[in-house]
């Protein structure tokens, strides 16, 4: 796939992965940016793709806008995965409604239970899973290929968009008006928990404002893993991003 797909443009390289998936293709949004455009080209092409989210309970207000209108405009529904609620009540019941806060222990247990556990159900039985990762996000993503064996779920996972600026992708998302979320213009890059997330600042990295309390490079929440199943670590400092 990446020797068939890796020269062509997006919308190609996009219907020319899911024409080789041997299954049902997934695609998991959080309404970010580069989700947005992937649903438009998805949505736009008609393409066999079911468009899932997670919804951890902690979302801003403007995600959810954001996913209404996304239905109203292209005429879709996206099916919604929940945490198990008796772990999310046995989490808060322990460490407190926001106890992430307090370790990177108790930090990654509730993305386990807000986002990766859901996300195990929502991949489940498929082939092929869509994401709007891009390789210059963080140093962390540097290594994403178009098409790469995610071995721990045991499905093809590919990232259309890796080798698409912020730029660029903003650009196409205004030339084909495509709806995103207005926190992007204050300064809210990469957008997950309202919680765990703050604005960057000039010249910070893509994902500074993810889990800023945490001293680490490779802050993932678990939901992208390695080849080998791990989730992959960053081996240097990241690299500095113009805003
Ligand atoms: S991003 Fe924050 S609130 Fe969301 S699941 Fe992870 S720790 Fe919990």
């Amino acid at each position: 796939m990446n020797a068939a797909f890796g020269a062509a443009e997006v919308p190609e390289r996009l219907a020319g992965l899911v024409a080789q998936a041997a299954g049902p293709v997934i695609f998991t949004t959080s309404f970010g940016l580069e989700d947005q455009v992937l649903t438009h080209l998805i949505a736009t092409a008609r393409l066999p793709v079911s468009i899932v989210t997670l919804d951890t309970g902690r979302l801003f207000p403007e995600v959810y806008a954001l996913w209404q209108e996304t239905e109203e405009r292209y005429r879709l529904l996206i099916r919604p995965y929940y945490p198990r609620h008796e772990a999310a009540e046995l989490y808060v019941r322990q460490n407190g409604i926001n106890g992430f806060y307090a370790s990177r222990d108790a930090r990654k247990s509730c993305c386990d239970i807000r986002k990766v556990e859901p996300l195990g159900r929502a991949l489940a039985g498929a082939d092929l899973w869509l994401t709007g990762l891009r390789a210059d996000q963080s140093t962390a993503r540097g290594d994403v290929r178009l098409a790469e064996a995610d071995v721990g779920r045991g499905l093809l996972k590919a990232s259309p968009l890796l080798d698409w600026t912020r730029e660029r992708t903003l650009a196409f998302a205004e030339q084909n008006g495509v709806p995103i979320n207005p926190l992007h213009a204050q300064g809210f890059v990469s957008i997950g928990c309202q919680p765990c997330t703050r604005a960057i600042r000039p010249g910070e990295p893509e994902r500074a404002g993810r889990w800023w309390w945490e001293d680490d490079a490779a802050k993932e929440c678990g939901l992208h893993l390695g080849p080998d199943g791990k989730l992959e670590r960053s081996k240097s400092v990241p690299e500095q991003v113009n805003a």
